[in-house]
């Protein structure tokens, strides 16, 4: 088939992109299904993960990791996305959690905690979302109150990813309830501390493996070593830390409709109607080579991304064009490999089907794809 060679890879990623798939077709593909039925993957895969340097690679050698570039975690996600592992929540663990301690954190905190995220000792989970605020982050109600040397923290949290495996959330709440953005602030808080519960695994109609919670914070009290960060700064490191967790979610994405795509084509080849293969027919050439296409140049715009984000000039405009344009074109893929699958394309044993179910939330977290319009829109109009 021609492709545009992808140039953004050398050849010690590939190496390590051999590792990552011999592990999850050894690790994940023989446990998946049952993981789907337990609602959360098998905690001891966090570990072999570890053990095999796939958690948060970009992690500085000092602090346990192995400090390469983010092309490592880039091949982590695409790896889970094509083979459609979602019960995995390596992403949000290790491009989106990990990376605020990396950032902001004290020396104390990446001492404490860096080294037994790289191993898989902590699994770690970030709570913005709230029952009545999650696009709007700044109506967010849990509360941080100053106690002397401690805050003491109260509200909930909901739909939070590694919810129920988590042993270390970073929890964002309001400071300074009256100073808008300025007021909110980020804490690391520890699993098993006194009035912080872990509500149920919310049912979902998609990502089945993954472990999705409500969380709850009754008078916790955390003492300032735990702040992340400075006090009011929690919305600007949101926001400069979003471009990378909306890569993430591309990366996915795409990886996911390559997948698909190329599942497809083969299922179509295979399949018979009215005494001919499927793959015969005008309509399904036509719709895979529109897909096809779509999805070519979508792969060299995410790789291009991909290359601004190690130089550092990867903005939150240009993430919200990937965000918005991948995950709209992963849906719109796996819907029309779903039609050719026909009744098949419906039963769950079909990765096609559990892909349909999987993918829809792409266009949901992470900021909508209505949100994603909202920044493009107003970048073009400033
Ligand atoms: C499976 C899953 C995992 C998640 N993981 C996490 C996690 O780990 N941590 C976390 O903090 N959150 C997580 N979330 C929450 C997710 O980020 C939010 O659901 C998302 O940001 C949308 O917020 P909401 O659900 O409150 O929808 P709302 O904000 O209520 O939006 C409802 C609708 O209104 C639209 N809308 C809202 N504002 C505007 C506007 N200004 N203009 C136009 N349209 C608008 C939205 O686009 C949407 O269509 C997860 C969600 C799911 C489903």
């Amino acid at each position: 088939m021609s492709a545009i060679p992808r140039t953004v890879y050398e050849e010690e990623h590939e190496l390590f992109r051999s590792s990552v798939k011999k592990f999850l077709e050894t690790e994940a593909a023989p446990y998946h299904a049952q993981w789907e039925k337990d609602g959360q993957v098998d905690r001891a895969l966090w570990l072999k993960a570890g053990e095999q340097g796939f958690l948060s690679p970009s992690v500085k050698e000092e602090y346990g990791g192995v400090g390469v570039d983010f092309r490592y975690n880039a091949i982590v996600d695409e790896e889970c996305g094509r083979s459609g592992f979602t019960g995995i929540g390596w992403g949000l663990h290790s491009d989106i959690a990990v990376p605020y301690i990396e950032r902001y954190g004290s020396e104390e905190q990446k001492q404490k905690y860096l080294p037994k995220c790289v191993s898989g000792e902590i699994v770690m989970a970030i709570a913005m979302t709230e029952p009545a605020a999650g696009s709007d982050l700044q109506g967010i109600k849990t509360t941080a109150v100053k106690d002397g040397d401690d805050y003491i923290i109260n509200g909930s949290k909901t739909f939070i990813t590694n919810g129920q495996h988590a042993d270390l959330v970073i929890v964002v709440a309001k400071t300074d309830p009256t100073a808008g953005a300025k007021g909110i602030s980020l804490f690391l808080l520890e699993a098993g501390a006194p009035g912080f519960e872990k509500g149920k695994n919310l049912e979902k109609i998609g990502l089945k493996a993954q472990d999705t919670s409500e969380l709850f914070f009754q008078d916790v009290r955390v003492s300032k070593d735990q702040l992340l960060g400075e006090e009011g700064m929690g919305f600007i490191y949101m926001m400069q830390d979003l471009p990378q967790e909306r890569l993430n979610v591309s990366i996915i994405a795409i990886a996911n409709a390559e997948s698909i795509l190329e599942q497809t084509v083969n299922y179509v080849k295979e399949r018979n109607a009215f005494g001919k293969s499927i793959a015969t027919f005008q309509n399904t050439q036509f719709k895979l080579a529109e897909l096809e296409t779509q999805v070519s140049v979508a792969r060299v715009f995410l790789d291009r991304c991909l290359e601004l984000h190690i130089e550092h000039k990867f903005d939150s405009v240009m993430a919200a064009k990937a965000k918005l344009m991948t995950t709209d074109l992963q849906c719109k893929v796996i819907d029309e490999c779903l039609q050719l699958h026909g009744g098949y394309g419906f039963m769950w044993e079909y990765p096609v089907a559990r892909a349909f179910a999987d993918s829809r939330v792409q266009r949901i977290y992470a900021g909508t794809n209505e949100v994603m319009k909202l920044i493009i829109g107003r970048d073009l109009l400033k």
